[in-house]
């Protein structure tokens, strides 16, 4: 109904459009080529260059735009930006709706408001309060780790309009700090010229600290990895934990010692050994150990692969194995190097478990489906000549939800499996 209407007309309070500010009536309409209209009216947010016919105006990077089909008919309004392949991210299908103050502030509050019926929402835990797409805010990541905010901008939609962005997030949540973090791939691929560090308020005196399940985790915010912690694997680690009985374990890719110490505290795990190739990660789980009061957790600097052949050729066998990677595969293109290595990895990871062990594997890369990751266990169990039972399949915890129109937004896998 709404991608009958024509151009929509301006509310008549609206002042002439500025081309490079923030307003929010658009400048130009970006036409798309005949039969690239589909996911568009599928509610898809990502219009890449290569869908593109024509620009009428002359729009800035950052300026408001109507996305029109081929043959006219207006979709949706969205944000440009000439630097990007991703030439147009679109934030509304709905013709009357205008991109200005009140329409970021309707968005980031019902994002807010999810998390905090999720029960995410307590003073002193962290989580994701904006997941970019899956919020409907494209290009824009926000954690709250206690009293500060962790901010990733992926887009140059919302570099644009961080001040915007900041403000109505400081009168809502009123943090003590908010810091921005960049990641140097997408800051080239998007244009984007934001500083990387304190951006309002005040840092903390050293660490900050949150707590997750009753364990007290230090976060490094101006240096940390990501935006200072993995969030995502919050349900995980218990879930995980819930296997580990007794049982000696290796928590390979430990981080900040998230898994360990879940095991540890909740799951009565014997002893764990961490291993993580950055000597921050260690540093910091080692104190999170301490901080917790928790004995039996071993941190140890190594490289994964080159530990994983060590650990066999010392002849050492675990009770269980976690494996959480960095992302392997970047782009579509890099899917079949990555599988590989995911197979390595795991073979590896199999290799040192006792019979009957458990296997807590994960993925990050999205670009790597669930069939994909599914189809290398088997391949290992085909060569190994041992069974791999998936007794979960699980994802990100519901903080980073999955929209439906956009199946990007979901990425991260986490198996629990026995293996005999
Ligand atoms: N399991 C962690 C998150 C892991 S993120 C948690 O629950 O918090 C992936 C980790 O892999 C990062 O900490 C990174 O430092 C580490 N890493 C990347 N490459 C590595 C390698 N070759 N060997 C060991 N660790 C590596």
């Amino acid at each position: 109904m709404e991608n009958d209407c024509l151009l929509p007309a301006l509310p008549s309070d609206a002042s002439t459009p500025e081309s490079g500010s923030e307003s929010p009536y658009s400048t130009a309409s970006v036409y798309l080529k005949p039969k690239r209209s589909r996911p568009f009216y599928g509610r898809h947010p990502w219009v890449l260059d290569s869908a593109v016919s024509h620009v009428e105006g002359q729009p800035a990077d950052g300026d408001v735009v109507e996305l029109i089909s081929d043959k006219g008919k207006w979709i949706a309004r969205g944000v440009y930006n000439s630097q990007s392949r991703l030439r147009v991210r679109l934030y509304t299908w709905n013709p009357a709706e205008f991109l200005d103050e009140p329409f970021w502030q309707q968005r980031i509050d019902a994002a807010i408001d999810l998390r905090t019926r999720l029960g995410y929402a307590a003073p002193d835990e962290g989580a994701r309060l904006i997941f970019s797409e899956a919020d409907s805010l494209s290009g824009l990541i926000v954690d709250r780790y206690g009293e500060y905010l962790s901010i990733m901008v992926t887009g140059q939609a919302m570099a644009t309009r961080i001040d915007l962005i900041t403000d109505i997030l400081t009168r809502r949540l009123k943090p003590r700090g908010i810091f921005l973090r960049t990641e140097r791939g997408i800051v080239q691929a998007e244009g984007i010229t934001l500083p990387d560090g304190l951006y309002r308020g005040e840092a903390p005196d050293g660490l900050t600290f949150i707590q997750e399940h009753g364990l007290r985790f230090g976060i490094d915010l101006g240096i940390g990895q990501k935006t200072g912690f993995y969030l995502d694997q919050r349900e995980n680690r218990l879930a995980a934990a819930r296997y580990l009985r007794g049982l000696r374990v290796l928590d390979m890719f430990c981080y900040s010692g998230g898994f360990s110490l879940a095991a540890l505290a909740h799951g009565a795990a014997k002893e764990t050994l961490g291993i993580d190739g950055s000597e921050r990660a260690i540093v910091l789980a080692r104190a999170n150990a301490e901080l917790n009061g928790i004995a039996g957790a071993h941190f140890e600097v190594g490289d994964a692969f080159r530990q994983l052949d060590e650990l066999n050729a010392r002849g050492e066998r675990f009770g269980a194995v976690i494996l959480d990677p960095p992302k392997f595969a970047r782009s579509r293109q890099s899917v079949n190097d990555a599988v590989r290595a995911y197979h390595r990895l795991n073979r590896m990871g199999v290799g040192l478990l006792e019979p009957g062990g458990i296997l807590v594997t994960c993925s990050c890369s999205g670009h790597v489906t669930r069939e994909d990751f599914q189809f290398m266990l088997s391949g290992i169990a085909q060569q190994t000549g041992r069974d791999i039972q998936i007794l979960e399949q699980r994802g990100a915890a519901p903080d980073h939800p999955i929209a439906s129109t956009c199946l990007e937004t979901e990425y991260l896998k986490c198996f629990i499996c026995r293996v005999s």
